[in-house]
């Protein structure tokens, strides 16, 4: 979903200096006093800029529940097939892997890679069809989460409460992030190209969900109807769109989320990281390698999250497939690597 924070789009929020390598060094976790914070027994106190006064975010706190709703027609005998099922395994890779964690969180994010512009756009598409914000406003989230991690005004810190850090975060507006200098300071690299800035326009990513779900209902209609008939066909769309879209959607959120929650709060940790993050085997398998968290804080950069052999990292073996294929450039590795 998009965000009713977003600077102004008439394209003043595009600052036209070079996003170099260096820039993102602000985003490096910042020394502290006392160096290392394992945070056991270590709580935050709400952000006051977020609960004096409430304020509800309505489109997140009406969307979410709503999305969850429609999920939960995917139990109902009408709406289910194993076909949909198969298409919502499908799609936690296609939009959550390739989208989010290749796209937003380990390209456009953290620049661990380059690829070639079509295919950064296609894939920021596929990050858009989970409802994860905007390309500009996942990025800017993130990066203040690194340079914030588990202090104010870390966005979605669980030291906080866990439910807080998993989701609760989105539903109330955050006067930290009001600002709209603030905010662009963090996506000047991302708003200085006119698609990102087109895709944070009113209403575009809605386009682009619904688009989606057309697709997937119109090859179901067009599938099902020639083998079974009409009625049977636009069932199969609805099935289609039920588990391809609402169910998937749903199933991408509580993983993308579990690493800003879970990940911060239970696991090991490899490296002694200022923040509370955690390596979490679970989180790591169903997220496909986002889970490996203290590894990510301990070295932003690094395309792989996955330090150790049997750290597995499904988006890792993506990004070297990418790299073998000519199409990722200047792979950066964990600097953990170049000490074997
Ligand atoms: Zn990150
Ligand atoms: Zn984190």
């Amino acid at each position: 979903m998009s965000t009713d924070m977003m600077p102004s789009t008439d394209g003043t929020a595009a600052v036209a200096e070079s996003p170099a390598a260096s820039e993102l060094a602000q985003f490096e976790p910042a020394e502290r006093e006392g160096g290392l914070a394992d945070a056991a027994g270590r709580t935050l106190a709400w952000p006051e800029t977020a609960v004096a006064p409430v304020r509800v975010r309505w489109r997140y706190a009406v969307g979410i529940p709503l999305v969850h709703l429609l999920a939960c027609l995917g139990l109902a005998p009408y709406f289910f097939s194993w076909t949909g099922v198969a298409v919502a395994v499908a799609g936690l890779y296609v939009f959550g892997t390739l989208g989010i964690n290749l796209c937003y969180h380990r390209l456009l994010t953290h620049q661990g890679f380059v690829a070639p512009k079509w295919l950064e756009h296609s894939l920021a598409i596929l990050g858009v069809c989970t409802l994860q914000d905007t390309p500009a406003c996942w990025v800017a989230m993130h990066r203040i989460h690194h340079k914030h991690s588990d202090e104010r005004p870390d966005p979605h810190s669980p030291l906080v409460n866990f439910l807080w850090g998993h989701c609760g975060w989105l539903m109330f507006q955050n006067r930290d992030f009001l600002n709209v200098n603030y905010y662009s300071r963090f996506t000047r690299d991302l708003l200085r190209d006119p698609f990102y800035l087109k895709l944070e326009r009113a209403g575009n990513w809605l386009w682009i969900y619904l688009s989606s779900m057309a697709a997937f209902f119109l090859l179901g209609l067009a599938i099902g109807w020639p083998l079974w008939g009409g009625a049977a066909g636009v069932r199969f769309g609805l099935s289609l769109v039920v588990w391809g879209v609402f169910v998937r959607t749903v199933a991408t959120w509580h993983i993308t989320w579990s690493v800003n929650s879970v990940t911060h709060v239970w696991g090991y940790r490899n490296y002694e990281t200022s923040d509370n993050s955690r390596n979490n085997w679970l989180v790591g398998l169903w997220s496909n390698g986002e889970g490996w968290h203290n590894n990510h804080h301990a070295d932003q950069r690094a395309a792989a999250h996955g330090h150790r052999w049997w750290e597995f990292d499904v988006t890792w073996i993506t990004i070297r497939a990418l790299e073998r294929l000519g199409l990722a450039k200047d792979v950066v590795r964990p600097r953990a690597w170049a000490k074997r």
